[in-house]
């Protein structure tokens, strides 16, 4: 599979459509950033989204992965290489995500440790020192924290505990919100109602 071209598909049926990327995300309930990713070729729509995307878009899920239109004599052919293909990359990308984000999320709390506790031990030599290394310290979880979140924010979706509803909240939502582990405090779109909901990674 091509990413590349499957986005310059979608892009040139979007626009065949006379979409713009952000009536077409409004229709699948997604945000723009998700369409301009998948056109410029960063990541394919998730599995569950899919569907959905190549009926708006006139197509079979088969062609959207394969990025043309396809004869039908090579169809089938085409369909499970296209379907293994996608199984084995789903995998692969939630596994360097999980990876990724404890990855940032482990590194800056260990270097800021490091920075605090420096700053401590020579607090009493030059306060101005100690100053600078506990304000980067904290800087850096900060920073960190934010960065990890909204990396959170671009994959997968949240589910609203009353409605079921699956949605993708703004980055803002995300970054203000409530959390424990990746379940927040957030108000679903759909019934409106303020709650806990939980991260999933598929719609
Ligand atoms: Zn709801």
């Amino acid at each position: 599979m091509d990413q590349i071209k499957t986005g310059k598909f979608i892009a040139s049926l979007r626009k065949e459509q006379g979409f713009t990327q952000a009536e077409l995300a409004e229709k699948l309930g997604i945000t723009d950033r998700a369409v301009s990713k998948w056109e410029t070729g960063k990541c394919l729509p998730d599995a569950a989204i899919m569907v959905e995307l190549c009926e708006i878009l006139g197509i079979s899920v088969n062609e959207l992965l394969t990025g043309e239109k396809i004869a039908m004599d090579n169809y089938k052919e085409i369909a499970e290489k296209n379907l293994a293909e996608s199984i084995r990359l789903e995998n692969e990308k939630n596994q360097k995500l999980t990876k990724t984000e404890n990855f940032i999320g482990w590194s800056g709390v260990v270097v800021s440790l490091i920075m605090i506790m420096c700053g401590i031990f020579v607090a009493e030599v030059s306060p101005i020192v100690a100053m600078i290394l506990i304000s980067a310290g904290g800087a850096i979880v900060l920073i960190t924290t934010i960065y990890a979140t909204l990396l959170e924010c671009d994959n997968g979706y949240y589910e609203c505990q009353n409605c079921k509803h699956r949605y993708v909240p703004t980055r803002k939502a995300v970054i203000l919100a409530v959390h424990v582990g990746s379940d927040r405090v957030m108000k679903c779109p759909e019934c409106g109602q303020k709650g806990w909901h939980k991260k999933v990674m598929t719609k």
